[in-house]
């Protein structure tokens, strides 16, 4: 999963949003043009979207490249993360954003988490990274994580993240 430039991140999530291929809600047409600011354009009728549109990183300034960064970090991650890890990793400038991001990463992550679960073995039981928040700072919550469904779990958090009602914050 090498993400190293904002045209994978755009190229991975028009491969979740649409999984059957790409096409415009206009004219159906499936071929485009990636334009700057995260936004598609239809070749055939020229409508624009912006792709983080109603998602979680809608109104976040920050490339995709430094969300997914982040995502991968904490589902890969086998200590506990905290807002001032985020900062200092991510290299984010003040700690409330950490802070922010934080929050908004554990809505994102948790339930994709929560999901695999079901289906996953006793024994594969390991750390999951984040804690829990509101006024649970301190107790970690322990989920079963399996390494090699890192790929399948990041899918999950890209799909729910483009879902996501910013009411939730
Ligand atoms: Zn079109």
């Amino acid at each position: 999963m090498p993400f190293t430039s904002e045209e994978d991140c755009i190229r991975y999530i028009i491969d979740v949003r649409w999984p059957d291929g790409y096409f415009c809600d206009n004219c159906k047409n499936s071929e485009y043009w990636i334009l700057s600011r995260k936004r598609l354009k239809c070749k055939k009728c020229g409508t624009i979207i912006t792709l983080t549109s109603n998602t979680a990183f809608e109104q976040s300034n920050k490339s995709l490249v430094l969300w997914f960064h982040a995502i991968r970090l904490i589902i890969t991650s086998d200590k506990s993360i905290n807002a001032s890890d985020l900062q200092k990793t991510l290299g984010l400038g003040s700690y409330k954003t950490a802070l922010t991001w934080y929050h908004k990463l554990t809505s994102l992550i948790i339930p994709p988490v929560i999901e695999r679960l079901n289906g996953a073995e006793e024994t594969d039981e390991i750390f999951f990274p984040l804690k829990e928040k509101e006024g649970n700072e301190h107790s970690q919550v322990n989920y079963i994580k399996i390494p090699e469904n890192y790929d399948s779990i990041f899918r999950q958090v890209i799909k729910h993240a483009l879902n996501y009602n910013q009411k939730q914050i």
